[in-house]
């Protein structure tokens, strides 16, 4: 769970309720923010919004003229968390307006709390705005209240996730994110690159790529050009990857499908023009669980696509998820993922035991896996690929690796190496003669790893 209100930009705030130039006080907001990067992006554009026009954030609930809870509504557990948020958002305030995925369900939220003031779905920005104007009106000084031109962000100052569509037209069984927000729809890639570049003239040093399907983009607006820095720059995803490659930080794909196109993408990370780091949702290499799964790309021949892939770009790191459990998921294609995971030497895998989403179409399949089932199988995954990325991870060990630093600690740097990503990914951390600066990327030798980590010393700048 992620407070803002607690940890976020709410922190550089004075504790006592905050003036205007005009002397009025403004207006102040509590916020929690849940779920996935996606909805962080949501939560941020609220935010800006409301910083823009003159609301301040509030440490807590307690004192501010109202709470927003942006929920997520992925997994049930998610839910049952979303409602834990609205219930203390409830109780100590009070005036509490809930928007994100499970806002696509008022209803269910409506049962357990039939007094909050306003419930919105996801990407309806505009609502959650109304709604706040409607319980605290805003009280602008535009002398005073002027944000930042690339909006606020909840991420640390050197890094932030850039979404470049909402939505997604597949569907796979065990999801209800379709169902929650809809269609896929891309944003113009002239806006995206404008909102990257704000983000590097005010100091990112990496773009996180997100979206829900990230290769399928633009096809919804089929290919449409828009206007960039004096030249058209099509709405496809290699093209609006090559451009943000141009802006000289660290571009990291996330969610990307392995639809053929995507090799022209490696072409560009073997070129160094982006990380050659590829998030790729598997999720299964059975293919009847697959069908089942109705995944995108599922008749790719992915250990012959990895290969290829890393024929181009032989420095490429893979990470991917995997669902264990799926329904009518038997022995032997569960034997047969633990083989392709062998064969297809993936450098990060998250696992997670299936769960039956409320809703989802994969609920009404055959021959539901017991959950002692689930875990054993999880465990078994987990093993075989612990001991695979170990090794991938060893193969460091005496390299030289960019690495962008996180954190400063008293003996001790923590940072990422290019096949890292935040909070998903492993840390490298670094002994270094002279003091560094987070957000810095400096140069290191590897030294060792344990089991997810690397070791080393700064040996450039
Ligand atoms: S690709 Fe599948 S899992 Fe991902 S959001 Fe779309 S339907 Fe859900």
């Amino acid at each position: 769970m992620r407070d803002p209100g607690l940890n976020g930009p709410a922190g550089n705030h004075p504790a006592k309720a905050p003036r205007t130039m005009a002397g009025t006080v403004a207006a102040k907001i509590s916020f929690v923010s849940l779920g996935c990067p996606k909805a962080l992006v949501d939560s941020e554009r609220i935010i800006t919004r409301l910083r823009a026009e003159g609301y301040e954030l509030s440490r807590s609930h307690e004192g501010a003229d109202v709470a927003i809870v942006n929920t997520c509504g992925f997994l049930d557990s998610a839910q049952a968390e979303s409602l834990a948020a609205i219930g203390e958002a409830m109780a100590v305030n009070g005036r509490v307006i809930v928007t994100g995925c499970m806002g696509g369900e008022p209803d269910v939220i409506r049962a357990c709390y039939p007094d909050v003031l306003a419930v919105t779905g996801p990407h309806q920005y505009e609502a959650v705005v109304a709604a706040v104007h409607e319980v605290a009106p805003p009280r602008h000084d535009p002398l005073f209240d002027l944000v930042p031109a690339q909006g606020i962000k909840l991420t640390p100052r050197h890094y932030a996730y850039v979404k470049i569509s909402e939505g997604c037209n597949n569907r796979c069984t065990f999801c209800i994110i379709p169902k929650l927000r809809g269609g896929l729809r891309s944003r113009l890639a002239a806006d995206v690159l404008r909102e990257a570049e704000k983000l590097v003239t005010a100091g990112v040093k990496e773009l996180l790529i997100i979206s829900q399907d990230t290769s399928a983009y633009g096809v919804d607006l089929k290919y449409q050009a828009s206007h960039w820095d004096g030249r058209e720059v099509r709405a496809r995803f290699l093209d609006l990857v090559r451009e943000l490659g141009s802006l000289g930080v660290w571009v990291r794909l996330h969610y990307v499908y392995p639809y053929p196109h995507v090799d022209e993408v490696i072409q560009l990370m073997a070129e160094k023009k982006v990380l050659p780091y590829l998030d790729v949702p598997f999720q299964h290499a059975s293919p009847s669980v697959l069908k089942r799964m109705r995944r995108p790309a599922a008749h790719e021949a992915t250990l012959e696509r990895i290969r290829h892939w890393r024929e181009i770009c032989p420095e490429l790191t893979i990470r991917s998820s995997f669902i264990v459990g799926f329904p009518g998921e038997t022995e032997e294609d569960f034997e047969l993922l633990l083989d392709w995971l062998t064969h297809a030497q993936l450098d990060r895998v998250g696992c997670f035991r299936y769960e039956p989403v409320k809703g989802a179409p994969a609920n009404d399949l055959a021959s539901p896996v017991r959950d002692d089932v689930k875990q054993l199988r999880f465990n078994r995954l987990m093993e075989r690929q612990q001991a695979i990325s170990a090794k991938r991870l060893k193969r460091k060990v005496g390299t030289r690796q960019q690495v962008i630093v996180d954190q400063l600690g008293a003996s001790m740097a923590k940072g990422r190496s290019q096949g890292d990503a935040p909070e998903i990914d492993g840390a490298v951390y670094l002994a270094s003669r002279r003091p560094l600066r987070v957000g810095e990327i400096v140069t290191a030798k590897i030294e060792r790893t344990d089991a997810y980590d690397l070791h080393g010393r700064v040996v450039g700048f």
